[in-house]
């Protein structure tokens, strides 16, 4: 606090008064930022000229296919863009979405009703439990996971109840076991397949099982389906809406981030039963005024246009995948390929942590990676390698790795 704010102390004010700039609670009660002793040691490393690869963010170093980027560009020249979008999205936006999705996944949509934009799914995410969770109701989620779930829950005064995705369970949660105290306080479930961070993917049975569970218990489903099209192999990822039945009682998150490599971008949309759109609605309309129209105008000619630069860019992202699998075998860690995202999930060979592991990549090879228990505590003896390091670095960490014979004694 400035000195001169501070001496201007009134008698009224109380002994043990707060600091002016004190945090609200909900920000002290977020989970601790796991990354920062990663985060110094990289900056340390850089100083001393080490040649580092940073694998540690899932961001697409490819850039976005030029049709968009030319659809931007004439579309924020024309001044009727430049004022309020309407928070729900344009309705061309939402009809683009809509045939998108029915293309797709062969779900019909009503645009008007049943589709919303959004500033990238996260916010839809974080918002989406402000929308349906009282202070004390609980949040279901995967874990690990997308920390988003977890932080809106907080941000609500909702409780979480973590579901553990476990390698022997194919990384699936296992809904039959949740006590009946919690389940009849839980208002919300996110599952996320394909996932972030495990790479795995559900099959539609397990979408068909969560629908059933979400309707008899009376759950909102919530779908975070960020990489639904981040696939290799000829795999095809489900919506959950697929599944009969399914809109009663679900909200799925979609973005144009991964699909299009358009993270910067902020865009993406919710799709479901119309009150779950119109609850998360209520709150957006509130706290943003949506995504800015020229980027819904360059967002209609991702849905629309030609999509063979998302299949080509999977395909070259699937090459980097088999780099940097053979290596890591050949180094003697034991890996199945991922068929979706852009992650590697790894466990940790010998008994290492995976703070210790993520060190030591770092420092004998000059490779970052994310510590698993970093996306909750089912992480813990795993490491997550990301794929969007441009091809030649891959390549470089690749060599690297393949000589590092990490799963011996220390030192
Ligand atoms: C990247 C990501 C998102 C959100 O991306 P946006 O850019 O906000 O659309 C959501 N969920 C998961 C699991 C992600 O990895």
């Amino acid at each position: 606090m400035p000195k001169s704010v501070a001496r201007k102390k009134t008698r009224a004010e109380p002994a043990a008064r707060r600091s002016a700039f004190a945090r609200a609670d909900r920000l002290n009660v977020l989970p601790p930022y796991l990354f920062a002793a990663i985060d110094r040691k990289k900056r340390e490393l850089r100083e001393k000229g080490v040649d580092l690869i940073d694998l540690g963010i899932g961001d697409p170093d490819i850039p976005t296919a030029p049709h968009i980027v030319e659809a931007l560009k004439v579309a924020a020249g024309r001044p009727e863009n430049h004022r309020y979008p309407a928070y729900e999205g344009m309705l061309s936006f939402r009809a683009a979405a809509a045939s998108w999705f029915k293309k797709r996944f062969g779900v019909d949509l009503d645009p008007k009703t049943e589709v919303l934009s959004l500033i990238g799914s996260k916010e839809g995410i974080g918002h989406m439990v402000l929308a349906f969770c009282n202070p004390g109701d609980v949040v279901l989620a995967t874990e690990p996971g997308y920390p988003v779930y977890k932080i809106g829950t907080i941000f609500s005064g909702g409780r979480m109840y973590e579901l553990p995705i476990l390698e022997e369970n194919s990384f699936l949660p296992d809904l039959s076991h949740i006590p009946a105290g919690v389940l009849r306080k839980a208002k919300l479930l996110f599952i996320n397949y394909p996932n972030n961070p495990t790479g795995a993917v559900a099959p539609i049975e397990f979408f068909e099982e969560a629908v059933a569970f979400s309707r008899k218990h009376r759950i909102i489903l919530c779908h975070d389906a960020a990489y639904t099209e981040v696939v290799f192999d000829g795999y095809r990822s489900p919506s959950a809406l697929q599944v009969p039945g399914a809109k009663d009682v679900t909200i799925e998150f979609h973005s144009l981030s991964k699909t299009y490599c358009m993270t910067g971008w902020r865009i993406g949309f919710a799709v479901g039963h119309p009150d779950l759109v119109a609850g998360l609605g209520a709150i957006k309309t509130n706290l943003d005024s949506g995504v800015f129209q020229a980027v819904q105008e360059a967002g209609i000619a991702a849905l629309t246009g030609d999509q063979s630069h998302t299949a080509k860019n999977n395909e070259r992202v699937g090459r980097r995948r088999d780099l940097l699998v053979q290596a890591l075998r050949s180094a003697g860690w034991r890996i199945d390929p991922p068929r979706a995202t852009y992650y590697l999930w790894v466990r940790v060979p010998g008994r290492m942590s995976s703070a210790d592991c993520v060190d030591r990549l770092m420092s004998e090879a000059g490779v970052v990676c994310t510590p698993g228990n970093g996306f909750g505590p089912s992480g813990e003896g795993f490491v997550r390698f990301s794929l969007t390091a441009p091809d030649d670095r891959i390549a470089e960490a690749a060599r690297r790795l393949s000589k590092i014979r990490i799963a011996g004694p220390a030192k």
